[in-house]
């Protein structure tokens, strides 16, 4: 029988869980867009949005998913025929890359692999190498949700210092804002990109680009921009339109004010970092005793490495795909699909899952999830060490 009727529970890396105080803000009538409550309460997103992304510089907002994000920022700061540097640990490294390439602009891939962060000594190598300073921008994924590593953006920036060299610092934190600690002025970051569906709870359909004054001179310098992702309106608009270059997104707008005011009445944002890293370690330290008999192991070996908004898995073909299928059908948890760990041919990719744990997660739905999985574990005769979930209580006892 199935036991899954009941409030359904989404923990792919995203969408994420969306609260329902954010989808109340949203259920309203349209509001006016030319005068009022929407207009007015624009400076305080703004800002709410800036202390996330803890940057006192500039903060745009798109109608756009994180691949329009993606796109924005490529396209206020780079033009056709410049090249970047692309440093990849999983897919979504290559996802931003070619999403260059189809603006004429060339990468240089330097490839981490798939279980461990970019190493910051080969990133000065290679900027020192390059003396003409033909490499515009570093493309950094913060956390890459494919395979859940954590990359050092304060060791990136470090290494980009040793070496001299002008490259624009540009990351991708759409899967670690609101999840993982990050440090956008702190870390001299120039241009952070987001999205509203993951650690900020929000539905899919804001892509947010935060940049630097320095991403904002090179901006000044461009022949062109393309007149809809140019951030220089969206940033000091003389009217409310142009915040959007276009119709206001209105209900995303109020479900955002929402969620940015959960995160403060939560503490801020430190607050919500803390609350995803205790979970996070309630979350491996099951995995990590299941992982002593049986097939399952965790994706990222250091703990230092690994995000704290997903977790990515694998337990050996056709386990991964059975026990997501279990949990669905028979609890009424949805864990996310492996991607970008194998080829989509591979019949070993069915052993490859993750875990969502970003936004607006609990020490309960955490549990919770755990709970599902091992049951699965045991229907589907998946042999595992034994201990997980108290081991996962143990670190939740100790909040
Ligand atoms: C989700 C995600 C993206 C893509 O965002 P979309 O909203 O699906 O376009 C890009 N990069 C990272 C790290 C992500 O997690």
């Amino acid at each position: 029988m199935t036991l899954a009727h009941g409030r359904s529970y989404l923990a792919i890396p995203g969408p994420s869980v969306m609260p329902d105080r954010v989808l109340r803000a949203m259920h309203r009538a349209a509001p006016n867009i030319y005068d009022g409550e929407i207009v007015q309460m624009m400076p305080d997103l703004i800002e709410g949005l800036k202390s996330v992304a803890r940057t006192r510089h500039h903060a745009a907002i798109y109608i756009s998913n994180g691949h329009g994000a993606w796109e924005a920022a490529l396209s206020n700061v780079l033009a056709p025929g410049d090249q970047v540097l692309s440093l990849c640990t999983g897919r979504f490294g290559h996802g931003w890359h070619e999403m260059a390439a189809g603006l004429g602009i060339a990468a240089q891939v330097e490839e981490f692999g798939l279980h461990a962060p970019v190493d910051p000594s080969r990133v000065e190598a290679v900027l020192r190498a390059d003396r003409s300073h033909a490499l515009k921008a570093v493309l950094l994924t913060h956390v890459d949700t494919s395979t859940s590593i954590l990359n050092d953006v304060a060791a990136v920036r470090a290494a980009m210092d040793a070496a001299g060299h002008p490259a624009l610092l540009m990351v991708d934190c759409i899967a670690s804002m609101g999840c993982d600690r990050f440090e956008m002025d702190g870390w001299g970051v120039d241009v952070a990109v987001a999205a509203s569906q993951k650690g900020l709870m929000v539905p899919p359909g804001l892509g947010l680009v935060f940049f630097s004054d320095k991403a904002a001179e090179r901006r000044n310098q461009m022949e062109r921009v393309s007149r809809y992702w140019d951030w220089q309106p969206r940033v000091a608009p003389d009217l409310f339109y142009q915040y959007f270059g276009g119709t206001a997104p209105t209900h995303h707008l109020y479900g955002l004010r929402e969620s940015l005011a959960m995160i403060a009445e939560e503490g801020g944002i430190e607050a919500v970092w803390a609350r995803h890293d205790h979970l996070a370690r309630a979350i491996w330290a099951a995995l990590e005793v299941w992982a002593k008999a049986g097939p399952l192991e965790l994706n990222v070996a250091e703990r230092s490495d690994r995000s704290r908004a997903v977790t990515a898995l694998h337990i050996g073909a056709p386990n991964g795909t059975a026990l997501r299928k279990w949990c669905a059908e028979k609890t009424g948890i949805t864990l996310g699909i492996g991607l970008g760990m194998s080829t989509e041919d591979d019949p070993k990719g069915d052993g490859f899952f993750r875990l969502g744990h970003m936004g607006h997660v609990n020490a309960a739905m955490v549990m919770s999830a755990l709970s599902a999985m091992e049951a699965g574990m045991l229907a589907l005769g998946i042999e595992h060490g034994s201990g997980g979930l108290s081991a996962a209580a143990k670190v939740i006892s100790e909040a």
